[in-house]
């Protein structure tokens, strides 16, 4: 699947605007520089040329991408991002919130958590949202590259953990490296389980 070509379709600021949902959706979620737009170029090697805007924590609208036809991929804005105004950080987070809870054919969204830092009260504030609406979610330690295998393992135990209880946690958690390409295929085959084919 993720050798279909990725086009850009529609970006979205309020629910209204949303696409109507015609394909089995992944989102990606987490906080500004997790790591996202470099775990979804690695996983599409097109998102350079697809994304509209390269400033972090800036892209305050949700983007969907057509995968091939047959997957939707969803950037959820980053959130947590330290300049922006209260204001403005409040609107697009109740945009992600009501996103993930409400949203027909979202069938996962990917949680992303950086290896070094673990999850923060935002990140758990996502998870009990995505508890109570009953959306799949699916945690990504992200940048293993930067820890020791051995606190890359004690970071995964811990959050499974923490998850155990949780029942719209998909386990096990998937780690990955976008610098050293560790663990993106073995996410693409799990997120291509999801498409259309
Ligand atoms: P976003 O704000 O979540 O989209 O995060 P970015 O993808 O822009 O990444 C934030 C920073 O982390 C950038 O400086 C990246 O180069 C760096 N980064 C992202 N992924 C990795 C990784 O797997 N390993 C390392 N070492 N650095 C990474």
């Amino acid at each position: 699947v993720f050798r279909n070509k990725l086009a850009f379709f529609a970006a979205a600021k309020v629910s209204s605007s949303f696409p109507s949902p015609d394909l089995p959706e992944i989102a990606f979620a987490g906080r500004s520089n997790v790591g996202k737009s470099s775990l979804l170029n690695s996983l599409t090697r097109q998102w350079g040329v697809a994304r509209t805007s390269d400033k972090p924590g800036l892209t305050q609208t949700i983007n969907f991408f057509n995968l091939g036809s047959k997957l939707c991929l969803v950037d959820l804005p980053g959130y947590g991002f330290a300049y922006a105004k209260e204001e403005v950080k409040e609107s697009w987070e109740e945009l992600v919130k009501e996103y993930v809870t409400t949203r027909e054919g979202l069938k996962r969204v990917c949680l992303l958590i950086d290896t070094k830092w673990g999850m923060k009260a935002r990140d758990h504030e996502l998870v009990e949202l995505m508890e109570r609406s009953k959306t799949k979610y699916q945690i990504v330690l992200t940048k293993t590259d930067l820890a020791f295998p051995v606190d890359v393992a004690r970071r995964a135990t811990q959050i499974e953990e923490s998850l155990k209880t949780k029942k719209s946690a998909l386990q096990p958690l998937m780690m990955v490296s976008s610098k050293t390409g560790a663990g993106i295929r073995s996410l693409r085959t799990v997120l291509s389980n999801i498409s259309r084919f």
